[in-house]
C-alpha cells in the first residue's frame, strides 16, 4: 500500500467515526428531549418543538399589541405619561407630555431626562423614583407658558421608571384667586363688624334700665356680632395659612405647659355647661419644635370643641405623653360622638356633621381645618377617634425637636 492509500483509509475511519459519534449524540438528545416532554417518539418530539415555537411567535404577538395598545391608551390621557429608562434617558413620552413641557411632537424619546424635560427638578423626582420607590413634586415649567405641573413618578417593577405629569396651572390660579378674594373681603368686613359689636356694646350699657325684651334684643345682636367676628377672622386665617404667608415663630415648646395654660384658660367656659376639665399629664416632656401662639390655637379649637359638642354635665380630659421620638396630645370629652363617615371629612373647611344634631351651637366649620394646618405645617398629624353617641377624642402627635418638624 502506498501512502495515498493509507491516508485514505485513515480519513475514511475518522469520518466513520464522526458520524456515529454524531449518531449516538442525536439520539442522547432525543432521548434526553422524549424524557423531558413525555413524547413516545421523535415525531412526538417534532410535533411538540412545533407547538412550542407557535406559542412562542403567539406570546410575542400579544407582548407587541399590549405594547401598541399601551401607547394608544396612553396617546388618549390628557395627563402627560413618560416612561424613562434604568440610566434615565426617555423610552416613551405621550403627546400630553410633549405639549406641557413644550417640546416638538416625538423629540423626546431617546434623549437623557435632562435634556427632554430641561428641568433638573424633573430628572431629581424621576431620580428619587429610581433609588425609593416613588416620589411626587410640583414644579413650574421653564418655558413660555410657564405652566405649574405635578410629578408623580414611580419605578416599574420592569425596569425603569413611570412618570405622570399633570397641569395644575389653572387649578393653581384658581386658588390664588379664591385666596385673594377671601383675604380682601375678610378685611373689608372686619371693620363694619367691629363697629357693629362697639355699637351693640354701648347700646347694652345704655339700655340698662330699659325693658327686658329689648336688653334680650341687644344681647343676640352682640353674641351673633361676635359668630361672624370669630367667622371673619378664622376665614382670614385659613386663607393665610392655605397661602403659605403665615410665618411660623420656631421656639422649643413644653407641651404639657401649654396643656395646663390651656385648660386654664377654657375651665370658666366648661364651667357654665357644668363640665370639668381634668388634666393626664406626666411632669414632664421632651420639648417640640413649634409656634407656642400657633399650637396653642389648635388645643383652644380642640378644648371649645369638647365643650361646645358635650351635654350638660360630665368630664372632659386633655392627656400629653412622650412615645417614640413623638409628643402625642389628646383632648377626650363625652360628646355627642362623630359618625365613623364623618370622622375623616371634619378637617375639611367648612364641613359640618348633621347640623341638625347642634342646633344653636353653630360655628364656622373652619377651626378643625386650620388645627390640620397648622399640626401639618409643624410635621405632625391629627385625626380624630369617635363612636358615635359616646364622646370623641382628638389626637395630634407632633415629633420631638430634633426629630424633624417644621423648617427652620
Ligand atoms: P365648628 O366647630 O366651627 O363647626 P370645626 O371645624 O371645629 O367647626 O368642626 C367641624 C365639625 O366637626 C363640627 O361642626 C362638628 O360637627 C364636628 N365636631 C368637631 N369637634 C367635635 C366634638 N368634640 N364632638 C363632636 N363633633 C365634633
Amino acid at each position: 500500500m502506498d501512502s495515498v492509500e493509507i491516508l485514505f483509509i485513515v480519513a475514511l475511519a475518522v469520518l466513520l467515526g464522526w458520524s456515529v459519534a454524531v449518531a449516538i449524540s442525536r439520539g442522547r438528545a432525543i432521548d434526553r428531549l422524549r424524557d423531558a416532554t413525555g413524547a413516545s417518539d421523535a415525531d412526538d418530539v417534532e410535533r411538540m418543538v412545533r407547538k412550542a415555537i407557535e406559542d412562542a411567535d403567539d406570546a410575542r404577538w400579544h407582548a407587541e399589541q399590549t405594547g401598541h395598545d399601551t401607547d394608544y391608551l396612553t396617546e388618549l390621557l390628557t395627563a402627560g405619561v413618560v416612561r424613562l429608562k434604568d440610566d434615565l434617558t426617555v423610552e416613551f413620552a405621550n403627546s400630553a407630555a410633549h405639549v406641557m413641557l413644550e417640546r416638538k411632537p416625538g423629540t423626546m424619546a431617546g434623549r437623557s431626562a435632562l435634556e427632554a424635560f430641561i428641568d433638573a427638578r424633573i430628572e431629581g423626582i424621576a431620580r428619587s423614583a429610581m433609588e425609593s420607590g416613588s416620589a411626587n413634586g410640583e414644579v413650574t415649567v421653564r418655558s413660555q407658558s410657564g405652566a405649574t405641573v405635578t410629578v408623580r413618578a414611580r419605578r416599574s417593577p420592569v425596569a425603569g421608571v413611570w412618570l405622570v405629569l399633570e397641569d395644575v396651572s389653572e387649578l393653581r390660579r384658581l386658588q390664588r384667586m379664591r385666596a385673594e378674594f377671601i383675604d380682601n373681603l375678610s378685611h373689608e368686613l372686619r371693620t363694619p363688624l367691629t363697629t357693629i359689636s362697639l355699637l351693640a356694646e354701648t347700646a347694652a350699657r345704655d339700655a340698662e334700665s330699659a325693658s327686658p325684651r329689648l336688653r334680650d334684643r341687644i344681647s343676640k345682636i352682640e353674641i351673633e356680632t361676635g359668630h361672624l367676628t370669630q367667622m371673619v377672622n378664622e376665614l382670614l386665617d385659613l386663607s393665610r395659612i392655605e397661602s403659605g404667608t403665615v410665618q411660623l415663630m420656631l421656639d422649643d415648646v413644653d407641651l404639657v405647659r401649654l396643656a395646663r395654660n390651656t385648660a386654664e384658660r377654657l375651665r370658666l367656659f366648661a364651667e357654665r355647661q357644668g363640665l370639668t376639665i381634668d388634666l393626664d399629664v406626666p411632669d414632664r416632656v421632651s420639648p417640640v419644635r413649634g409656634d407656642e401662639d400657633r399650637l396653642g390655637q389648635v388645643l383652644v379649637n380642640l378644648l371649645h370643641n369638647a365643650v361646645k359638642f358635650s351635654p350638660d354635665g360630665g368630664r372632659i380630659v386633655v392627656g400629653v405623653r412622650e412615645d417614640q421620638g413623638e409628643v402625642r396630645v389628646w383632648v377626650r370629652d363625652p360628646g355627642i360622638g362623630v359618625p365613623y363617615a364623618d370622622l375623616a371629612r371634619i378637617f375639611e373647611r367648612f364641613y359640618k356633621v348633621d347640623r341638625a344634631r347642634v342646633r344653636g351651637r353653630g360655628g364656622t366649620g373652619l377651626g378643625l381645618s386650620i388645627c390640620r394646618h397648622v399640626v401639618e405645617s409643624h410635621g405632625g398629624r391629627i385625626w380624630a377617634e369617635s363612636e358615635d353617641g359616646s364622646g370623641s377624642t382628638f389626637i395630634l402627635v407632633l415629633p420631638q425637636a430634633g426629630q424633624g418638624g417644621p423648617v427652620e
